[in-house]
């Protein structure tokens, strides 16, 4: 959309935009995830889209809402995918991705042991589709391969076991890259794995949640990784910055019946145009902001190595991990010696960088941990204490 603003002129009260500043400072201080990132002055597109939304209702309007159809439209041209599907989270879209693949017992989803789907979505795959789950560790440490996934697969034919039904796959997982090459390798053996006579195809679903960190990463088309999927859950809400949504893509068929499921848990709306505009102008601002977000954190990730800190998995995208429990720093120590510089971390160690961390702030969170290791290597009594994590 051509801007119909001067640079730096606020269409915003005074009040207002003292309250996006603020709002953008804070998320500027906070490593706990990207999902903190917020609308900004900066980003006119976004406000501008809000106020220039359709109002449709959803439900009720035969033709549905032109700015959600506009966000959908978006999303297949991006991903190569017939139709596309807007949610209300992650987890909505993947629930219901994967409750439109399974019919009925006995079925079983593979998935990496640390997958969203199974690990941070409350226990919700059970609930609505009836599956079991086998979950995989990963023989690299880092991503499922064709030989992690072979090893794994339950066919049908023996009375004890549910049959894989739906291979899980996510990118970026932890920050990290599910190559490719290797997206294929699975693709290719589990859309051929043989089934009964009555039985669709194994499904490919892609907790797709930061896909666009994972191909911006790895430098490969959104539409080449998206054509080893059968569906695919992306998430706006987190780097990209909207305030809220998801999209789901697929077959158009697939699609179809997915509304009947986003009806059913409660994730039909009214005017939802304004939140599908702001995702929509989001992405557009947000996407090309990604490989500077990953230099910026293996750059910070370069220090942290240097101060004497672990790293639990390779940085590659957006995240550092830290091996916490390697370097002998309790969770709780993070916690608090950030804390002391007004930034936010969680206690696992896993830092999470966004196109809202300016190179100031990431300073700052170096020089809180210089001073951790080192207040540690000088043998200063560290706090110890459980704190709760999140992940999303
Ligand atoms: C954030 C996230 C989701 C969805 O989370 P919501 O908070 O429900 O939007 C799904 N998968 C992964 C890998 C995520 O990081």
């Amino acid at each position: 959309m051509p801007s119909l603003l001067e640079h730096n002129e606020s269409i915003f009260a005074p009040k207002i935009a003292a309250k996006l500043k603020a709002a953008s400072d804070k998320a500027s201080r906070d490593f706990r995830s990207d999902v903190v990132t917020v609308p900004t002055e900066g980003m006119m597109e976004v406000k501008l889209a809000i106020l220039n939304a359709t109002f449709n209702d959803d439900i009720y309007d035969p033709e549905g809402d032109p700015s959600v159809k506009a966000l959908e439209a978006k999303i297949m041209e991006l991903t190569g995918k017939e139709a596309a599907l807007w949610t209300m989270s992650g987890t909505q879209g993947n629930q219901i991705c994967l409750r439109t693949h399974l019919t009925q017992p006995p079925h079983s989803v593979l998935l990496d042991h640390r997958a969203h789907i199974q690990c941070w979505e409350s226990g919700a795959l059970p609930v609505f589709s009836q599956a079991s789950v086998t979950t995989v560790h990963p023989k690299n440490g880092v991503f499922l391969t064709l030989e992690d996934v072979k090893a794994n697969m339950t066919a049908d034919g023996n009375i004890h076991f549910p049959p894989t039904r739906v291979v899980a796959l996510e990118n970026t997982l932890s920050g990290t890259i599910l190559p490719l090459q290797e997206a294929r390798r699975i693709s290719d053996f589990v859309r051929s794995f043989p089934v009964p006579e009555d039985c669709k195809p194994v499904a490919m679903h892609l907790d797709a949640a930061r896909v666009f960190d994972g191909v911006a990463g790895e430098g490969v088309q959104l539409r080449e990784y998206a054509a080893c999927f059968d569906s695919l859950s992306i998430c706006l809400a987190k780097g990209l910055g909207a305030p809220m949504g998801s999209v789901i893509a697929g077959t158009k068929p697939f699609i179809e019946r997915a509304k009947w499921y986003r009806k059913m848990f409660g994730g039909g709306t009214r005017q939802p145009g304004m939140m599908a505009a702001a995702a929509l102008a989001a992405l557009e601002n947000a996407v090309q902001k990604l490989p500077g977000v990953h230099a910026m954190t293996k750059r910070v990730a370069f220090e942290l190595e240097k101060l004497g800190y672990l790293f639990a998995l390779p940085v590659q995208t957006n995240m550092i991990v830290l091996d916490l429990e390697a370097v002998g720093i309790p969770g709780s120590a993070l916690v608090e010696y950030c804390s002391r510089s007004n930034l936010a971390t969680f206690p696992s160690g896993r830092l999470v960088f966004h196109h809202q961390v300016t190179e100031e702030v990431s300073q700052a969170l170096i020089s809180a941990l210089g001073r951790l290791m080192k207040d540690k290597n000088d043998g200063v009594k560290l706090s110890d204490e459980e704190l709760q994590s999140g992940c999303s």
